[in-house]
């Protein structure tokens, strides 16, 4: 127990020599995020948690039981908030550098400006998909709060993906998995077959593809790059991966595979929806998601719609649905 009252030392653990995972609880329904520290010369840190005033005792206690004074880089997975929300904070408070890919950049160093520019696009592009207007209005009215609790944090170094990099007595390997944001990156222990692998990979769920709103370098969705770079870790020999939320994962090539053949199976139900008459990418959605149906407007609802556009691009481009306008809407037929 420490002097917040808050009993830290069940939330850290040791996976290897002076490696050391950190088990942050998240009000959230993934439950937890998942920091992991390399000490040794250059103590280094992979992700942070997120900002919140609750939560940041909790984190800055969890880290110091942890030894993490001296801190001299903090490693970022990816922009989201509840991987990077502290990293100001934490870097202010160590000397810290921090580190991401560089298009993660305006996410992390512009996150409140660069959130309410990407609810605005998204409010935009709802009618095109016939996203209900008032569970729209509220699922963004949601988000917003994040917005509230997001806090800025400059990038000292860039990463473009290939290089190596200190962290405590090892060297990283940068490893670019663009798809679930643009810049999402895991770090590769190459000697010990270590693989931490922020929201790419994770033990029972699948994460859900960027919407690029505006369109990024011609991508709405984030998705065929995201099973690119689920492929890419066929590649590496990874004997165990420790992902940003959830448990360790020890069939690495396994749960690479069935992630793969659950985005197939995902995409023969889209191509399905399809034919069964489902028009718009929200029909699509309830018709995949059926249990969204039920609950109260909330992000799911949201996170369905992404994914399921991410299948229907990827079945246009198969020419297997075609895309038609009635006005601003968007509705399929299949090809
Ligand atoms: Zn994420
Ligand atoms: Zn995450």
């Amino acid at each position: 127990m420490t002097t917040s009252g808050i009993d830290v030392a069940g939330m850290v653990g040791e996976i290897g020599e002076d490696i050391l995972h950190i088990d942050i609880p998240i009000p959230h329904q993934l439950q937890n995020v998942n920091l992991y520290l390399l000490r040794g010369e250059y103590p280094a840190l992979i992700d942070t948690g997120p900002y919140h005033p609750l939560l940041e005792g909790t984190i800055v206690e969890a880290l110091r039981f942890a030894g993490m004074e001296g801190l001299e880089f903090i490693y970022l997975t990816h922009s989201h908030i509840d991987h990077s929300g502290m990293a100001a904070r934490l870097s202010a408070m160590t000397g810290a550098k921090v580190v991401a890919h560089r298009y993660e950049r305006p996410r992390i160093e512009r996150v409140n400006e660069r959130l309410r520019e990407e609810y605005e696009c998204y409010s935009s592009m709802s009618s095109r998909m016939g996203f209900p207007e008032e569970i729209a209005a509220h699922v963004f009215d949601l988000a917003s709060v994040w917005i509230s609790l997001s806090e800025p944090c400059r990038i000292d170094t860039r990463l473009g993906g290939g290089e190596k990099v200190r962290a405590g007595d090892r060297e990283l390997e940068v490893v670019h998995t663009p798809g679930h944001t643009a810049g999402h990156v895991c770090y590769y222990l190459r000697e010990e077959g270590l693989l931490f692998s922020g929201d790419h990979l994770m033990r029972s769920i699948t994460p859900n593809p960027e919407l690029y709103c505006p369109p990024w370098r011609g991508n709405i969705t984030g998705l065929p790059q995201f099973l690119d770079s689920l492929r890419l870790l066929r590649d590496y020999d990874v004997s165990c991966a420790y992902p940003g939320h959830g448990r360790a994962i020890h069939k690495v090539q396994k749960r690479v595979e069935i992630n793969l053949v659950h985005h197939e199976r995902r995409l023969e139900k889209t191509r399905e929806g399809v034919d069964n008459g489902c028009r718009t990418v929200w029909e699509v959605a309830l018709y995949l998601f059926p249990q969204v149906r039920s609950k109260p407007p909330d992000v799911d609802h949201f996170l369905a719609l992404k994914e399921t556009l991410g299948h229907l691009l990827i079945l246009e481009e198969m020419e297997e649905v075609k895309r038609g306008y009635e006005g601003d809407l968007w509705v399929y037929e299949p090809a």
